[in-house]
């Protein structure tokens, strides 16, 4: 029984949304434990194998990568299961470094294949009490404020 629920975001390319959907109902009694988040088309097949409510972002390839990489790096999402596809070209490339460069950024828990998934959700860490360490780099939101304030004339703030 899980003591502490994490905020799974799930991504599958297409020729990975098979695989996608086979793992998720292989782990379905886990999952029901945690908060899901996907992009657009992984986050409906989801919904419909599964039965479980999954926020939706936008389609990966008009943003829904660029929205979940925000969430990590607001502290929202904490797991990334991304079956990215090695195979083939994605035409938002840049938007997937983008999101596996934000979950290394940010400490947070990848699998970007079945194997790894299968042993990262068995963890007695994963179901436990463990906190992984969130980076510390200061006050970024204020340094953000006070770059935008000196590029447009406005106060900085206090
Ligand atoms: P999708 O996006 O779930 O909307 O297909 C996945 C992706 O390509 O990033």
């Amino acid at each position: 029984m899980s003591t502490n629920p994490r905020h799974i975001a799930l991504v599958a390319h297409d020729n990975k949304k098979a695989s996608m959907l086979e793992w998720a109902a292989f782990n379905r009694g886990t999952l029901t434990r945690h908060h899901l988040y996907a992009t657009g088309t992984t986050g409906t097949m989801l919904q419909h194998e599964l039965g479980l409510p999954v926020h939706r972002f936008f389609s990966g390839p008009v943003g829904g990568d660029q929205q979940i990489g925000a969430k990590i790096a607001e502290g929202v999402i904490d797991i990334l299961i991304f079956f990215w596809d090695p195979l083939e070209p994605q035409p938002h490339d840049p938007d997937v470094k983008a999101l596996l460069r934000l979950a290394a950024v940010w400490n947070i828990g990848v699998a970007s294949n079945v194997t790894t998934a299968d042993m990262l959700i068995s963890s007695p860490l994963f179901s436990g009490l463990y906190q992984p360490v969130r980076p510390d780099f200061g006050d970024v939101t204020g340094e953000l404020v006070s770059a935008a304030a000196s590029r447009t004339g406005a106060p900085e703030r206090e």
